[in-house]
Order: structure tokens, then sequence, then C-alpha cells
């Protein structure tokens, strides 16, 4: 859905056979297990992030028993092509009665609640209404390049929550019963923005 939208998504197939998964991908693999019970999948050490395609086997048979043992039954495994280092962001949507689909923007990824950086508007939202957004960001200075770091492409990330929160965006084609949306994280480097993770919760 978000690859339809054009939310660019890292390259990846979900399949019963991990190593049958990792077969169409080259360079440094994401391994994921895709369970129905399996919602926050690191903790539980359901992703592992940076291995070759020979590691693949191991690390599947490794993650399934892992899972097993915690209760989640692992369906399939998606295997991924390894985003380029970057700054982690969140963009999540609620839908909220009589107001439509709140969207927030926040830095941080897993410690977003740790940083509390977080920034909110109401779907559809214009360019610049998702660039006074990231505005609002007390941490908007490391994500334009703090302390000689190549500054990361925000015009990408703009682009991406305009896909996802334009007027022409996924949240304005989504059914109804879709009530929340998570892109957590949405990896933004110097070469661009990519949704890592993307979690749909049904009302
Ligand atoms: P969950 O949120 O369910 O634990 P994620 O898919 O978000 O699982 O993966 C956990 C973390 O692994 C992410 O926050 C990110 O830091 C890293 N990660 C996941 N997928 C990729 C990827 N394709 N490339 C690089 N890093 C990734
Ligand atoms: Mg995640």
């Amino acid at each position: 859905m978000l690859q339809h939208f054009g939310i660019p998504v890292p390259a990846g197939t979900a399949d019963r056979d991990a190593v049958k998964a990792a077969s169409d991908i080259s360079g440094p693999l994401v391994l994921k297990a895709v369970s129905p019970t399996l919602v926050h999948k690191s903790d539980a050490g359901g992703v592992r992030v940076g291995l070759s395609a020979a590691e693949v086997a191991e690390a599947a048979q490794l993650m399934s028993a892992a899972l097993a043992e915690q209760g989640h039954q692992v369906d399939r495994f998606l295997v991924e092509e390894k985003a380029d280092p970057g700054h982690e962001v969140v963009v999540g949507a609620v839908r909220t009665p009589g107001v439509g689909w709140v969207v927030m923007l926040g830095l941080g990824g897993v410690f977003v609640e740790v940083l509390a950086d977080v920034a909110f508007g109401v779907a559809p939202l214009r360019t610049d209404q998702i660039t006074a957004m990231l505005d609002e960001l007390r941490g908007l200075p490391i994500l334009q390049g703090a302390r000689g770091a190549e500054p990361a492409d925000l015009d990408a990330l703009v682009t991406l929550v305009e896909r996802l929160a334009g007027p022409d965006g996924l949240l304005a084609a989504l059914p109804p019963e879709v009530v929340e949306l998570d892109l957590n994280p949405v990896i933004v480097n110097p070469a661009g923005a990519v949704a890592v993770d993307a979690r749909f919760v049904l009302g």
C-alpha cells in the first residue's frame, strides 16, 4: 500500500522460507518475523539488521525458536534491504472523530517517547503545513546536519509525509476500519527518506 502511494520502502520479500525470501536481495539484509501476535518485533527478538545472505538460514531458525518460546508463531519471514544509516523519524496518524486524521511527526524512532519532540497537524496537509510541522521540532538542527554532519534530505521527508497525509495521500484512501497508522521509523539520510516499518491498526 505504501508503495502504491509512492512512499519509499526497502525492497523486500516475505516468504515462509527465509532463504528463499533472501534470494532476490543483494548486500546487507534485514530479517523480520511476520506473526499475527507480534506487534513490537524487535522487543521480542523478531528483527535482525545487517545480515549477509549466508547468515539468513541460521538467524531465521534461531528467531523462530526464540519467538515460539514467547508464544509467537512465525508465519513468514520478511527479508528486506538494509537502509543506509540515517536519522529515525516517526510519522503517525490517528483517526479522530469529528476531526479526521491527526498526523504526528516526531524525532527519535524507538526513543520517540523519551525525546517527546513531536509536532501535530490535521490531514489533508499541504507542503507548507508539513514544513511548518518540521520547523516545530526542537531537534530539527540534528536533521539539518548539526556538528558538521551532512544534512538529511528534508525535501524527501516532506514528500513522504505529503504522500501519506496530502489531499491525494494514503490516509484519504484508507477504509474506515483503519483507525491508526504508524511509520516507525522513517529513516532519513542525505540520500532520501524510506519507511522501513509500518503498522496499521484496525478499529
Ligand atoms: P519493530 O518496530 O516492530 O520492533 P522495525 O521493523 O521497526 O520493528 O525494526 C526495528 C528497528 O530495526 C528499526 O527501528 C530500525 O532501527 C531497524 N530497521 C528495521 N528495518 C530496517 C531496514 N530495512 N534498514 C535499516 N534498519 C532497519
Ligand atoms: Mg518499528
